[in-house]
């Protein structure tokens, strides 16, 4: 598959899913941003409403207090402590939270309270007390002391108040008692629930209160008395309120390892009294609070999944119009025929490097196709060129053999050609067991013929006994000149006898043909030599033309103008012959 539409599908596909799973990152990741930003800024929000809640109706408790002790006092600085009962009933009625309002003595002791609760107790060594001779006492939580066993409680978890309590003073300053009661911590959780409820369907966030120390009062359940993170408490001291993601899970519960998204935020106090420094948390699983971006990423990953292939057919269709006509252009480039020159591709304009590209190869065919032609031609030519010069070397050849075998006077074969045609004749006679005859004559008187006509007359005399012998002889025997005016002929498969008729007729012949010269005509005689060889291994031509030049000896020594035959020489002329 390495194409160029397999690359371009590769990386457009790529590319596009590359972009969506980052734009779906990016987007759900701002969108997780955003919303812990919004949320968490709820939560913090929350949490302030709540911290003024308590805040104010801390204040209000402070305040019927305030309002209380100055009704109170001018009565009992009269002795009216009768009048002072249905006060506190009144008080206590007013807030459903008070567990326990009383009326103490500067002494300590319980003077009045509601439903007489702890009625002539000492309380002088409790802490609200002996703060409260001074100065208004507000007391963080603790768990009921005295009041654990007189008092109500649904719960299992022990009974947990605050305190509150005020001087109660004379006009002239004089300590007339202390105004003391013990406020249900639970106020701070139903307040909570109060203030959570019309928000949890929305948020389903939880509310925590701790202390100062981190000790959580009101929270989820088995959170009570669990200490907030160490770590939280220092981020929480950093800023008055906020809200921040982290693990806050507690001892109870310690697979609970859940981020919460936390808005926090701590109770401020009022300057007449100390305040509580409580912290007060609202917190929601941050994977409850993200669920819509979770819910967002889901949806784009989904329009992903059903966008991809769309876009992957998309893609698939763009490359391959990118490549059809590359492809076209290849399949018609491979059909070119380069036996014919003038083919060619086609113009194509899909696009504009597809253009100059089949331009350029259109250009490059056309001027390869020039060149072949060229080549062709000049290949054709070259060859003409080459066959005609073979050919005259060839006859050059053949007339350089023929003049290497030919006497140039007569156009006879030479001695040496003669010797070579003879030598074979002479091996296939012995093969084939035939009778071979060799035939010498030699010119008689001839120099007189030269004295007297002159050379080139002589000349003309010797071409005219070579022509005498070509007429009298068959095409297959093998003329030679052998010499000056000697010329020799090998006759195959021919007796001594024929041979001797051949010698005959050409002696014959010759001396009844005189040369017509210019003024005159001149006879010419030949003696003639005819020896034969029975077939023998170890006969040579050498020896036959030995013989026969013995038989012509004798014919001119036989008074010339004839035939001899060596086997008719008697025994004493079969005596090698004498040279010249
Ligand atoms: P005989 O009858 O004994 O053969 O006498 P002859 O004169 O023919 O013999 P000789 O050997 O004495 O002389 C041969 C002469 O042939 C001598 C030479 O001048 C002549 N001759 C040889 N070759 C040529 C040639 O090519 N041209 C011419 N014109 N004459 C030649
Ligand atoms: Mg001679
Ligand atoms: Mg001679």
């Amino acid at each position: 598959m390495n194409t160029l539409k397999s690359r371009l599908t590769l990386l457009f596909g790529g590319l596009a899913f590359v972009a969506t799973a980052a734009s779906t990152w990016v987007v759900s990741d701002l969108a997780v941003d955003a919303l812990r930003k919004s949320t968490g800024q709820n939560l913090e929000e929350i949490a302030i409403q709540f911290r003024d809640k308590i805040d104010l109706d801390l204040y209000e408790r402070y305040n019927d207090f305030k309002v209380v002790s100055a009704f109170v006092s001018p009565l009992l600085e009269s002795g009216r402590e009768a009048e002072i009962a249905p006060v506190i009933d009144a008080l206590q009625h007013n807030f459903s939270s008070y567990a326990w309002v009383g009326l103490v003595s500067p002494a300590g002791m319980v003077i009045e309270s509601n439903g007489g609760l702890l009625r002539g107790a000492d309380v002088s060594q409790r802490p609200w007390f002996k703060q409260a001779l001074k100065q208004p006492y507000m007391g963080d939580a603790h768990d009921a002391i005295l009041l654990a066993e007189k008092l109500y409680n649904p719960t299992s978890a022990p009974l947990r108040f605050l305190d509150l309590a005020v001087p109660l003073r004379s006009e002239d300053g004089t300590l007339l008692g202390v105004l003391g009661a013990h406020l249900y911590l639970d106020w701070v959780a139903n307040m909570g629930r109060t203030l959570m409820t019309p928000m949890r369907k929305r948020l389903n966030a939880e509310f925590i209160v701790a202390d100062q120390s981190g000790a959580v009062l009101i929270g989820p359940p088995g959170s009570v008395r669990q200490a907030l993170p160490e770590a939280l408490i220092n981020r929480m001291k950093t800023v008055e309120s906020g809200y921040l993601t982290t693990a806050l899970a507690f001892n109870d519960t310690p697979t609970e390892t859940q981020d919460y998204l936390v808005g926090f935020t701590r109770l401020q106090g009022r300057g007449e009294y100390e305040s509580f420094n409580w912290w007060v948390l609202v917190r929601k699983p941050t994977a409850d609070a993200f669920t819509t971006a979770r819910d967002l990423r889901t949806s784009l990953i989904m329009v992903g999944l059903v966008v991809a292939p769309i876009l992957l057919l998309f893609v698939s269709l763009v490359a391959r119009w990118t490549t059809r006509p590359l492809l076209k252009m290849t399949a018609e480039a491979s059909h070119l025929d380069p036996e014919k020159p003038d083919t060619l591709i086609r113009l194509r304009d899909d696009y504009a490097e597809v253009k100059t590209l089949s331009s350029v190869l259109r250009d490059l065919i056309r001027s390869l196709a020039n060149k072949t032609r060229e080549l062709n031609e000049l290949n054709a030519h070259l060859e003409q060129r080459v066959a005609e010069r073979t050919q005259e070397l060839e006859h050059a050849n053949l007339k350089l053999e023929a003049t290497a075998h030919t006497d140039s006077l007569t156009g006879l074969n030479n001695r040496g050609h003669y010797f070579k045609l003879g030598e074979t004749a002479l091996k296939k006679a012995v093969r084939s067991n035939s009778p071979l005859a060799v035939i010498m004559f030699d010119a008689d008187h001839f120099k007189t013929v030269n004295d007297t006509y002159g050379h080139a007359a002589g000349d003309r005399a010797l071409v005219h006994l070579a022509q005498m012998a070509l007429q009298a002889l068959r095409d297959t025997d093998i003329l030679a000149r052998v010499g000056g005016e000697e010329f020799a002929v090998v006759l195959e498969n021919t007796t001594e006898q024929s041979a001797a008729e051949v010698a005959e007729r050409l002696r014959a012949s010759i001396a009844a043909t005189p040369l017509i010269l210019d003024t005159e005509e001149l006879v010419l005689t030949v003696s003639v030599g005819v020896a034969c060889l029975k077939p023998d291994r170890a006969a040579s031509l050498d020896a036959l033309l030995g013989l026969a030049d013995k038989a012509l000896y004798a014919a001119k020594a036989g008074g010339r103008n004839r035939v001899c035959c060596y086997s008719a020489l008697p025994a004493s002329a079969n005596q090698p012959t004498p040279p010249g």
